[in-house]
Protein backbone atom coordinates (compact mmCIF):
# COMPACT_ATOMS: atom_id res chain seq x y z
CA UNK A 1 0.00 0.00 0.00
CA UNK A 2 2.82 2.49 0.89
CA UNK A 3 4.57 1.17 -1.81
CA UNK A 4 2.11 1.72 -4.30
CA UNK A 5 1.48 5.36 -3.04
CA UNK A 6 5.76 6.32 -3.37
CA UNK A 7 5.30 4.92 -6.60
CA UNK A 8 2.34 7.49 -7.28
CA UNK A 9 3.89 10.16 -5.88
CA UNK A 10 7.65 9.66 -6.73
CA UNK A 11 6.94 9.20 -10.78
CA UNK A 12 8.59 5.67 -11.41
CA UNK A 13 11.56 5.03 -13.33
CA UNK A 14 10.63 5.69 -16.77
CA UNK A 15 12.28 2.28 -18.23
CA UNK A 16 10.34 0.22 -15.59
CA UNK A 17 6.39 1.72 -16.41
CA UNK A 18 4.24 0.78 -19.02
CA UNK A 19 2.21 3.57 -18.00
CA UNK A 20 3.26 5.89 -21.34
CA UNK A 21 2.49 2.50 -23.57
CA UNK A 22 -0.77 1.98 -25.52
CA UNK A 23 -1.40 -0.95 -27.73
CA UNK A 24 -2.13 0.16 -31.61
CA UNK A 25 -2.92 -2.48 -34.41
CA UNK A 26 -1.88 -1.60 -37.23
CA UNK A 27 -3.39 -3.76 -39.96
CA UNK A 28 -1.81 -5.30 -42.88
CA UNK A 29 -3.47 -3.37 -45.32
CA UNK A 30 -1.87 -0.24 -43.88
CA UNK A 31 2.04 -0.88 -42.86
CA UNK A 32 2.45 -3.08 -46.75
CA UNK A 33 5.10 -5.60 -44.91
CA UNK A 34 5.03 -7.90 -47.96
CA UNK A 35 5.33 -10.94 -46.32
CA UNK A 36 7.67 -13.00 -48.69
CA UNK A 37 10.35 -11.40 -47.64
CA UNK A 38 10.18 -12.68 -44.37
CA UNK A 39 12.82 -15.58 -43.89
CA UNK A 40 11.74 -19.19 -44.27
CA UNK A 41 13.70 -19.85 -41.01
CA UNK A 42 11.81 -17.15 -39.12
CA UNK A 43 8.35 -18.15 -40.09
CA UNK A 44 9.04 -21.46 -39.29
CA UNK A 45 10.14 -20.12 -36.18
CA UNK A 46 7.29 -18.19 -35.49
CA UNK A 47 4.73 -21.04 -36.71
CA UNK A 48 6.35 -23.63 -34.23
CA UNK A 49 6.31 -21.41 -31.06
CA UNK A 50 1.96 -20.38 -31.69
CA UNK A 51 1.67 -23.81 -32.69
CA UNK A 52 2.92 -24.74 -29.21
CA UNK A 53 -0.03 -22.09 -27.51
CA UNK A 54 3.56 -19.00 -27.02
CA UNK A 55 2.93 -15.90 -28.65
CA UNK A 56 5.91 -15.46 -31.04
CA UNK A 57 6.47 -11.99 -32.96
CA UNK A 58 8.84 -10.58 -35.52
CA UNK A 59 10.67 -7.72 -33.46
CA UNK A 60 12.98 -5.24 -33.64
CA UNK A 61 15.41 -4.44 -36.86
CA UNK A 62 13.73 -7.01 -39.53
CA UNK A 63 10.12 -4.84 -39.15
CA UNK A 64 11.56 -1.72 -39.25
CA UNK A 65 13.72 -2.42 -42.13
CA UNK A 66 10.83 -4.15 -43.74
CA UNK A 67 8.98 -0.74 -43.33
CA UNK A 68 11.85 1.28 -44.61
CA UNK A 69 12.14 -1.06 -47.87
CA UNK A 70 15.56 -2.09 -46.58
CA UNK A 71 16.84 -5.48 -46.32
CA UNK A 72 17.16 -7.27 -42.93
CA UNK A 73 20.14 -7.82 -41.86
CA UNK A 74 18.98 -10.33 -39.75
CA UNK A 75 15.63 -11.89 -37.99
CA UNK A 76 14.83 -11.64 -34.28
CA UNK A 77 11.97 -13.48 -32.66
CA UNK A 78 10.21 -12.39 -29.50
CA UNK A 79 7.97 -15.05 -27.82
CA UNK A 80 6.14 -15.85 -24.36
CA UNK A 81 8.10 -19.05 -24.12
CA UNK A 82 11.55 -19.20 -21.80
CA UNK A 83 14.39 -20.02 -23.32
CA UNK A 84 14.16 -23.77 -22.02
CA UNK A 85 10.96 -23.94 -23.21
CA UNK A 86 11.79 -22.49 -26.19
CA UNK A 87 14.70 -24.88 -26.68
CA UNK A 88 12.37 -27.86 -26.56
CA UNK A 89 10.76 -26.92 -29.43
CA UNK A 90 13.37 -26.77 -32.01
CA UNK A 91 15.79 -29.63 -32.42
CA UNK A 92 18.78 -27.87 -34.14
CA UNK A 93 18.53 -24.73 -31.19
CA UNK A 94 21.04 -23.22 -28.43
CA UNK A 95 20.81 -21.44 -25.40
CA UNK A 96 23.37 -18.53 -25.53
CA UNK A 97 24.82 -15.09 -23.46
CA UNK A 98 24.72 -14.87 -20.12
CA UNK A 99 24.06 -10.91 -19.64
CA UNK A 100 21.31 -11.29 -21.98
CA UNK A 101 19.99 -15.13 -22.49
CA UNK A 102 18.53 -16.42 -25.47
CA UNK A 103 17.89 -18.80 -27.90
CA UNK A 104 19.24 -19.67 -31.53
CA UNK A 105 17.67 -21.51 -33.72
CA UNK A 106 19.88 -23.33 -37.11
CA UNK A 107 17.65 -23.64 -40.25
CA UNK A 108 20.44 -24.91 -42.51
CA UNK A 109 23.05 -21.85 -42.90
CA UNK A 110 20.37 -19.45 -41.26
CA UNK A 111 20.01 -18.46 -37.68
CA UNK A 112 17.42 -17.03 -35.53
CA UNK A 113 17.67 -15.22 -32.86
CA UNK A 114 14.79 -15.95 -30.11
CA UNK A 115 14.71 -14.05 -27.15
CA UNK A 116 11.91 -13.98 -24.19
CA UNK A 117 9.58 -10.94 -23.46
CA UNK A 118 11.83 -8.74 -20.97
CA UNK A 119 10.17 -6.78 -17.68
CA UNK A 120 11.12 -4.53 -15.62
CA UNK A 121 14.60 -4.33 -13.27
CA UNK A 122 13.04 -3.66 -9.49
CA UNK A 123 11.77 -0.16 -8.80
CA UNK A 124 14.31 0.04 -6.24
CA UNK A 125 17.72 0.92 -7.71
CA UNK A 126 18.89 -0.09 -4.33
CA UNK A 127 17.49 -3.59 -4.35
CA UNK A 128 19.06 -3.33 -8.18
CA UNK A 129 22.47 -3.17 -7.11
CA UNK A 130 22.35 -5.67 -4.05
CA UNK A 131 21.24 -8.19 -7.03
CA UNK A 132 23.68 -7.19 -9.33
CA UNK A 133 21.44 -6.07 -12.44
CA UNK A 134 23.13 -2.75 -12.37
CA UNK A 135 26.63 -1.29 -11.22
CA UNK A 136 27.16 2.36 -9.41
CA UNK A 137 26.92 4.16 -12.91
CA UNK A 138 23.45 2.51 -13.70
CA UNK A 139 24.85 -0.08 -16.26
CA UNK A 140 23.18 -3.62 -16.86
CA UNK A 141 24.75 -6.29 -15.73
CA UNK A 142 21.98 -8.65 -16.51
CA UNK A 143 18.89 -8.15 -18.42
CA UNK A 144 17.23 -12.03 -17.91
CA UNK A 145 14.00 -10.99 -15.80
CA UNK A 146 11.25 -11.88 -17.82
CA UNK A 147 8.35 -9.83 -18.50
CA UNK A 148 4.90 -9.18 -20.73
CA UNK A 149 5.20 -8.44 -24.27
CA UNK A 150 4.21 -4.83 -23.53
CA UNK A 151 7.14 -4.64 -20.65
CA UNK A 152 9.25 -6.04 -23.46
CA UNK A 153 8.60 -3.24 -25.81
CA UNK A 154 9.02 -0.79 -22.96
CA UNK A 155 13.00 -2.47 -22.52
CA UNK A 156 13.50 -2.07 -25.98
CA UNK A 157 16.08 0.95 -27.11
CA UNK A 158 14.04 3.16 -29.79
CA UNK A 159 10.66 3.41 -30.80
CA UNK A 160 10.82 2.44 -34.30
CA UNK A 161 12.56 -0.50 -32.89
CA UNK A 162 10.08 -2.12 -30.91
CA UNK A 163 7.43 -2.96 -33.25
CA UNK A 164 6.34 -6.73 -32.63
CA UNK A 165 5.10 -8.40 -36.41
CA UNK A 166 3.07 -11.56 -36.44
CA UNK A 167 3.60 -12.91 -39.56
CA UNK A 168 0.91 -15.01 -39.59
CA UNK A 169 -2.04 -12.40 -38.96
CA UNK A 170 0.32 -10.00 -40.30
CA UNK A 171 -0.66 -7.52 -38.37
CA UNK A 172 1.91 -4.52 -36.23
CA UNK A 173 1.31 -4.47 -32.42
CA UNK A 174 2.53 -1.16 -31.66
CA UNK A 175 2.67 0.05 -27.78
CA UNK A 176 5.31 3.33 -28.01
CA UNK A 177 4.10 4.80 -30.77
CA UNK A 178 7.41 4.00 -33.30
CA UNK A 179 5.04 3.23 -36.36
CA UNK A 180 4.26 7.55 -36.04
CA UNK A 181 8.04 7.30 -35.13
CA UNK A 182 9.33 5.74 -38.04
CA UNK A 183 6.92 7.51 -40.70
CA UNK A 184 8.04 10.90 -39.74
CA UNK A 185 11.81 9.63 -39.57
CA UNK A 186 12.93 10.45 -35.72
CA UNK A 187 14.60 8.07 -33.90
CA UNK A 188 13.70 8.20 -30.08
CA UNK A 189 14.66 6.53 -27.34
CA UNK A 190 11.88 4.97 -25.16
CA UNK A 191 11.81 6.05 -21.90
CA UNK A 192 13.90 8.76 -19.79
CA UNK A 193 17.45 9.07 -22.41
CA UNK A 194 19.58 9.86 -19.29
CA UNK A 195 18.68 6.46 -17.58
CA UNK A 196 18.63 4.73 -21.28
CA UNK A 197 21.98 5.84 -21.79
CA UNK A 198 23.30 4.92 -18.38
CA UNK A 199 21.77 1.45 -18.37
CA UNK A 200 23.71 0.87 -21.94
CA UNK A 201 25.74 3.30 -22.99
CA UNK A 202 26.31 1.55 -26.15
CA UNK A 203 22.74 2.73 -26.45
CA UNK A 204 24.32 6.20 -27.67
CA UNK A 205 26.52 4.75 -30.08
CA UNK A 206 23.66 2.73 -31.58
CA UNK A 207 21.68 6.02 -32.23
CA UNK A 208 24.01 7.30 -33.82
CA UNK A 209 24.46 4.02 -36.26
CA UNK A 210 20.93 3.90 -37.21
CA UNK A 211 20.24 7.46 -37.53
CA UNK A 212 22.86 7.24 -40.30
CA UNK A 213 21.96 4.05 -42.30
CA UNK A 214 18.17 4.98 -41.57
CA UNK A 215 18.43 8.54 -42.99
CA UNK A 216 17.00 9.88 -39.69
CA UNK A 217 16.86 12.59 -37.38
CA UNK A 218 17.74 11.71 -33.77
CA UNK A 219 14.83 13.49 -31.62
CA UNK A 220 16.68 16.51 -29.67
CA UNK A 221 15.25 14.79 -26.15
CA UNK A 222 17.32 11.64 -27.45
CA UNK A 223 20.26 13.49 -28.93
CA UNK A 224 20.63 15.95 -25.56
CA UNK A 225 22.35 14.05 -23.30
CA UNK A 226 24.70 11.99 -25.53
CA UNK A 227 28.26 14.48 -25.07
CA UNK A 228 27.59 14.80 -21.30
CA UNK A 229 27.03 10.97 -21.08
CA UNK A 230 30.22 9.95 -23.43
CA UNK A 231 32.56 8.85 -21.28
CA UNK A 232 30.25 6.27 -19.80
CA UNK A 233 31.54 4.19 -22.78
CA UNK A 234 34.63 3.89 -20.67
CA UNK A 235 32.68 1.48 -18.34
CA UNK A 236 31.45 -0.76 -21.20
CA UNK A 237 33.77 -3.76 -21.81
CA UNK A 238 36.31 -3.09 -24.36
CA UNK A 239 35.17 -6.22 -26.30
CA UNK A 240 31.80 -5.13 -26.81
CA UNK A 241 33.03 -1.61 -28.04
CA UNK A 242 34.82 -3.60 -30.62
CA UNK A 243 31.71 -5.35 -31.64
CA UNK A 244 29.34 -2.41 -31.82
CA UNK A 245 32.51 0.20 -33.88
CA UNK A 246 32.62 -2.75 -36.31
CA UNK A 247 29.10 -2.72 -36.93
CA UNK A 248 29.46 0.81 -37.67
CA UNK A 249 31.80 1.06 -39.48
CA UNK A 250 30.39 -1.58 -41.55
CA UNK A 251 26.78 -0.35 -41.77
CA UNK A 252 27.68 0.83 -45.14
CA UNK A 253 27.61 4.72 -43.60
CA UNK A 254 31.02 4.91 -41.70
CA UNK A 255 31.78 8.02 -42.98
CA UNK A 256 29.09 10.04 -41.49
CA UNK A 257 28.75 7.82 -38.39
CA UNK A 258 32.31 8.76 -37.64
CA UNK A 259 31.54 12.46 -38.49
CA UNK A 260 28.64 12.29 -36.01
CA UNK A 261 30.75 10.41 -33.23
CA UNK A 262 33.17 13.10 -33.40
CA UNK A 263 30.78 16.08 -33.29
CA UNK A 264 29.07 14.05 -30.09
CA UNK A 265 32.50 13.78 -28.63
CA UNK A 266 31.54 10.33 -28.59
CA UNK A 267 34.93 9.28 -29.85
CA UNK A 268 36.84 9.43 -26.90
CA UNK A 269 36.78 6.17 -25.17
CA UNK A 270 36.70 4.63 -28.61
CA UNK A 271 39.38 6.37 -31.13
CA UNK A 272 40.57 8.84 -28.69
CA UNK A 273 44.01 10.21 -31.34
CA UNK A 274 40.81 11.05 -33.62
CA UNK A 275 40.50 14.57 -33.00
CA UNK A 276 45.24 14.99 -33.47
CA UNK A 277 44.30 12.89 -36.39
CA UNK A 278 42.06 14.85 -38.07
CA UNK A 279 43.33 18.04 -37.28
CA UNK A 280 46.08 17.24 -39.99
CA UNK A 281 44.56 17.91 -43.43
CA UNK A 282 46.83 14.39 -44.37
CA UNK A 283 45.10 12.78 -41.62
CA UNK A 284 41.83 13.99 -42.96
CA UNK A 285 42.12 13.67 -46.27
CA UNK A 286 43.48 9.50 -45.54
CA UNK A 287 40.85 8.80 -43.17
CA UNK A 288 37.93 10.42 -45.27
CA UNK A 289 38.81 8.17 -48.13
CA UNK A 290 39.28 5.25 -46.35
CA UNK A 291 35.62 5.63 -44.59
CA UNK A 292 33.80 6.48 -48.05
CA UNK A 293 36.54 3.68 -49.73
CA UNK A 294 34.69 1.20 -47.36
CA UNK A 295 31.09 2.62 -47.62
CA UNK A 296 31.26 2.56 -51.29
CA UNK A 297 32.56 -1.53 -50.63
CA UNK A 298 29.87 -2.25 -48.48
CA UNK A 299 26.95 -0.65 -51.07
CA UNK A 300 28.39 -2.56 -54.10
CA UNK A 301 28.38 -5.87 -51.70
CA UNK A 302 31.86 -6.11 -51.34
CA UNK A 303 33.74 -8.15 -48.90
CA UNK A 304 35.46 -5.42 -46.64
CA UNK A 305 38.31 -6.68 -44.39
CA UNK A 306 38.00 -5.15 -40.50
CA UNK A 307 41.53 -4.79 -40.18
CA UNK A 308 42.17 -3.25 -43.18
CA UNK A 309 39.45 -0.65 -41.17
CA UNK A 310 41.51 -0.07 -38.16
CA UNK A 311 44.83 0.30 -39.93
CA UNK A 312 43.24 2.95 -41.80
CA UNK A 313 41.73 4.53 -38.52
CA UNK A 314 45.28 4.15 -36.94
CA UNK A 315 47.58 4.37 -39.44
CA UNK A 316 48.46 8.64 -38.72
CA UNK A 317 48.39 7.57 -35.09
CA UNK A 318 51.49 5.49 -36.03
CA UNK A 319 53.09 7.64 -38.49
CA UNK A 320 53.16 10.22 -35.58
CA UNK A 321 55.22 7.73 -33.11
CA UNK A 322 57.03 6.36 -36.22
CA UNK A 323 58.63 9.92 -36.40
CA UNK A 324 59.15 10.49 -33.15
CA UNK A 325 61.09 7.26 -32.71
CA UNK A 326 62.74 7.81 -35.59
CA UNK A 327 63.79 11.47 -34.24
CA UNK A 328 64.76 9.93 -31.35
CA UNK A 329 67.84 8.22 -33.41
CA UNK A 330 65.79 4.68 -33.89
CA UNK A 331 66.43 2.72 -36.79
CA UNK A 332 63.66 3.14 -39.13
CA UNK A 333 62.63 -0.40 -39.23
CA UNK A 334 62.47 -1.29 -35.65
CA UNK A 335 60.86 2.29 -34.92
CA UNK A 336 58.42 1.17 -37.49
CA UNK A 337 57.99 -1.99 -34.88
CA UNK A 338 57.90 0.39 -31.95
CA UNK A 339 55.74 2.58 -33.01
CA UNK A 340 52.83 -0.49 -33.86
CA UNK A 341 53.25 -1.86 -30.54
CA UNK A 342 52.64 1.81 -29.21
CA UNK A 343 49.52 2.18 -30.91
CA UNK A 344 47.93 -1.53 -30.61
CA UNK A 345 48.35 -1.51 -27.07
CA UNK A 346 47.07 1.47 -26.15
CA UNK A 347 44.15 0.81 -28.32
CA UNK A 348 43.10 -2.33 -26.79
CA UNK A 349 41.90 0.07 -23.51
CA UNK A 350 39.72 1.73 -25.65
CA UNK A 351 38.28 -1.22 -27.73
CA UNK A 352 40.00 -4.66 -28.05
CA UNK A 353 40.72 -5.25 -31.08
CA UNK A 354 40.86 -8.94 -31.81
CA UNK A 355 44.60 -10.25 -32.29
CA UNK A 356 43.57 -11.86 -35.34
CA UNK A 357 42.96 -8.44 -36.75
CA UNK A 358 46.33 -7.24 -35.17
CA UNK A 359 48.11 -9.43 -36.46
CA UNK A 360 46.92 -8.72 -39.85
CA UNK A 361 46.67 -5.03 -39.21
CA UNK A 362 51.03 -5.19 -37.84
CA UNK A 363 51.30 -7.06 -41.62
CA UNK A 364 49.74 -4.86 -43.22
CA UNK A 365 51.47 -1.05 -41.43
CA UNK A 366 54.88 -3.36 -41.15
CA UNK A 367 54.85 -4.20 -45.44
CA UNK A 368 54.51 -0.35 -46.26
CA UNK A 369 58.06 0.39 -46.29
CA UNK A 370 58.44 -2.72 -48.57
CA UNK A 371 56.88 -0.65 -51.48
CA UNK A 372 59.66 1.37 -51.73
CA UNK A 373 62.19 -0.88 -52.78
CA UNK A 374 62.28 -1.65 -56.25
CA UNK A 375 65.05 -3.75 -56.53
CA UNK A 376 66.22 -7.17 -57.74
CA UNK A 377 63.71 -9.61 -56.50
CA UNK A 378 61.94 -7.70 -53.59
CA UNK A 379 58.79 -6.37 -55.47
CA UNK A 380 58.29 -10.56 -56.72
CA UNK A 381 58.48 -11.58 -53.10
CA UNK A 382 56.41 -8.57 -52.06
CA UNK A 383 53.48 -9.27 -54.59
CA UNK A 384 53.31 -12.89 -53.83
CA UNK A 385 52.99 -12.15 -49.77
CA UNK A 386 49.60 -13.98 -48.89
CA UNK A 387 48.48 -10.38 -47.34
CA UNK A 388 49.88 -8.20 -50.56
CA UNK A 389 46.50 -7.34 -51.36
CA UNK A 390 45.35 -5.32 -48.44
CA UNK A 391 48.65 -4.18 -47.94
CA UNK A 392 48.64 -2.74 -51.95
CA UNK A 393 44.88 -1.50 -51.55
CA UNK A 394 46.43 0.76 -48.47
CA UNK A 395 49.43 1.83 -50.33
CA UNK A 396 47.15 3.30 -53.07
CA UNK A 397 45.43 4.86 -50.08
CA UNK A 398 48.13 6.51 -48.89
CA UNK A 399 49.14 7.55 -52.32
CA UNK A 400 45.71 8.77 -53.14
CA UNK A 401 45.94 10.71 -49.74
CA UNK A 402 49.05 12.56 -51.41
CA UNK A 403 51.54 10.85 -48.52
CA UNK A 404 53.34 9.23 -51.21
CA UNK A 405 54.96 9.33 -54.36
CA UNK A 406 52.50 9.17 -56.88
CA UNK A 407 55.54 7.58 -59.53
CA UNK A 408 55.94 5.09 -57.25
CA UNK A 409 52.35 3.77 -57.32
CA UNK A 410 51.87 4.07 -61.25
CA UNK A 411 55.05 2.05 -61.36
CA UNK A 412 52.90 -0.49 -58.75
CA UNK A 413 49.76 -0.29 -60.69
CA UNK A 414 51.18 -1.51 -63.79
CA UNK A 415 53.90 -4.18 -62.07
CA UNK A 416 50.62 -5.65 -60.61
CA UNK A 417 48.13 -5.25 -63.85
CA UNK A 418 51.11 -7.19 -65.93
CA UNK A 419 51.18 -10.67 -66.88
CA UNK A 420 53.14 -12.37 -63.56
CA UNK A 421 55.86 -13.76 -66.61
CA UNK A 422 56.15 -10.25 -67.63
CA UNK A 423 56.64 -8.56 -64.14
CA UNK A 424 60.11 -9.30 -63.92
CA UNK A 425 60.78 -7.59 -66.75
CA UNK A 426 59.49 -4.08 -65.21
CA UNK A 427 61.74 -4.30 -62.01
CA UNK A 428 64.42 -0.93 -62.89
CA UNK A 429 68.08 -2.60 -63.84
CA UNK A 430 70.37 -1.83 -61.63
CA UNK A 431 73.18 0.59 -62.81
CA UNK A 432 76.83 0.34 -62.30
CA UNK A 433 78.12 -1.83 -59.19
CA UNK A 434 80.27 1.56 -58.62
CA UNK A 435 77.29 4.09 -57.95
CA UNK A 436 75.60 1.30 -56.49
CA UNK A 437 78.51 0.83 -53.98
CA UNK A 438 78.55 4.84 -53.43
CA UNK A 439 75.03 4.80 -52.92
CA UNK A 440 74.52 1.99 -50.73
CA UNK A 441 77.17 3.91 -48.30
CA UNK A 442 75.12 7.12 -48.23
CA UNK A 443 71.96 5.00 -47.24
CA UNK A 444 72.25 2.25 -44.98
CA UNK A 445 70.33 -0.93 -46.94
CA UNK A 446 68.54 -2.16 -43.44
CA UNK A 447 66.80 1.52 -43.66
CA UNK A 448 64.07 0.04 -46.00
CA UNK A 449 61.71 2.73 -44.84
CA UNK A 450 64.00 5.89 -45.43
CA UNK A 451 65.07 4.41 -48.27
CA UNK A 452 62.50 6.02 -51.02
CA UNK A 453 62.89 4.88 -54.50
CA UNK A 454 60.86 6.43 -57.80
CA UNK A 455 60.75 4.35 -59.83
CA UNK A 456 63.83 6.41 -62.36
CA UNK A 457 65.88 6.14 -59.33
CA UNK A 458 65.58 2.56 -58.23
CA UNK A 459 67.73 1.53 -60.97
CA UNK A 460 70.49 3.26 -59.60
CA UNK A 461 70.23 1.13 -56.10
CA UNK A 462 71.67 -1.92 -55.25
CA UNK A 463 70.04 -4.85 -55.96
CA UNK A 464 68.49 -7.22 -53.61
CA UNK A 465 71.12 -10.29 -52.59
P1 LIG B 1 20.69 -4.11 -37.12
O1 LIG B 1 20.47 -5.60 -36.99
O2 LIG B 1 20.28 -3.50 -38.39
O3 LIG B 1 22.07 -3.73 -36.71
P2 LIG B 1 18.86 -4.03 -34.93
O4 LIG B 1 18.04 -2.92 -34.36
O5 LIG B 1 18.13 -5.22 -35.44
O6 LIG B 1 19.77 -3.38 -36.05
P3 LIG B 1 20.12 -5.85 -33.14
O7 LIG B 1 21.41 -5.72 -32.41
O8 LIG B 1 19.93 -6.96 -34.10
O9 LIG B 1 19.92 -4.46 -33.87
O10 LIG B 1 18.98 -5.87 -32.02
C1 LIG B 1 17.68 -6.36 -32.25
C2 LIG B 1 16.70 -5.57 -31.39
O11 LIG B 1 17.02 -5.76 -30.01
C3 LIG B 1 16.70 -4.08 -31.60
O12 LIG B 1 15.91 -3.69 -32.69
C4 LIG B 1 16.15 -3.58 -30.29
O13 LIG B 1 14.75 -3.72 -30.24
C5 LIG B 1 16.77 -4.55 -29.30
N1 LIG B 1 18.07 -4.05 -28.80
C6 LIG B 1 19.29 -4.23 -29.34
N2 LIG B 1 20.23 -3.63 -28.62
C7 LIG B 1 19.60 -3.06 -27.58
C8 LIG B 1 20.04 -2.30 -26.46
N3 LIG B 1 21.32 -2.02 -26.29
N4 LIG B 1 19.09 -1.90 -25.58
C9 LIG B 1 17.79 -2.20 -25.75
N5 LIG B 1 17.32 -2.90 -26.78
C10 LIG B 1 18.20 -3.32 -27.69
MG1 LIG C 1 19.02 -7.04 -36.09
Amino acid sequence: MIRKFFNQVFKRNAITHTADAQLRIIPSGKHGINRNLISPCALKVAHGLQKASFSAYIVGGAVRDLLLELKPKDFDIATSATPEQARALFRRSRIIGRRFRLLHVMCGNDTVEVSTFRGPLPDDNAVSKIKNYIDQHGRLLRDNVFGSQEEDAVRRDFTLNALFYDPFSEEIHDYLDGYADLKAKTLRIIGDPVTRYREDPVRMLRAVRLAAKLDMQIDPSTAEPIGDLAPLLQNVPPARLFDEMLKLLLSGHALPCVVDLRQRGLHHGLLPMLDVILEQPLGERFITLALKNTDERIQQNKHVSPAFLFAALLWHEVLAAWNSYKNSGEQSLTALYQAIDDVLSSQQKNIAIPRRFCSAITEIWSMQPRFESLVGRKPLRLVSHPRFRAAYDFMLLRNESGEMDPELATWWKRFVAADPDNREKLIPKPASTRKRKKRTRRKPASDAASAKQTPASAGKEKPAS
